[in-house]
């Protein structure tokens, strides 16, 4: 049983490599990089500082919140039962693509 994970980090100013160790519940013992580290090892993280063995600046690590789901309003025209009425009209829009999707963008 081990008691924590590995994540390998960089250091931004001279890109040495460093290990933080990340206790949780479900630690086995594995090595992770910091661009792939599962979210519930990253918000096991505690927020700490250490030294660059390379440039010997403080680096302070902790976890990033990053939102990654995103709830939208969509707006699809219903396709069932529609027949084209190109022909009905000269100046008539083309239906003949019925996958038109609206989204009204959010604003930050
Ligand atoms: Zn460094």
């Amino acid at each position: 049983m081990f008691p924590y994970d590995t994540i390998m980090i960089y250091c931004p100013y001279c890109a040495k490599r460093s290990e933080i160790l990340v206790k949780h519940p479900k630690a086995q013992g594995n090595h992770y990089q910091q661009v792939n580290v599962p979210d519930h090892i990253a918000k096991s993280v505690t927020e700490q500082t250490i030294t660059c063995d390379g440039c010997k600046n403080k680096l302070d690590v902790d976890y990033l919140h990053v939102k990654t789901t995103e709830y939208n309003v969509r707006v699809r025209i219903n396709c069932e039962g529609m027949t084209s009425t190109d022909d009905w009209y000269e100046d008539a829009i083309p239906t003949d693509t019925c996958d038109n999707e609206y989204y009204q963008e959010k604003q930050y």
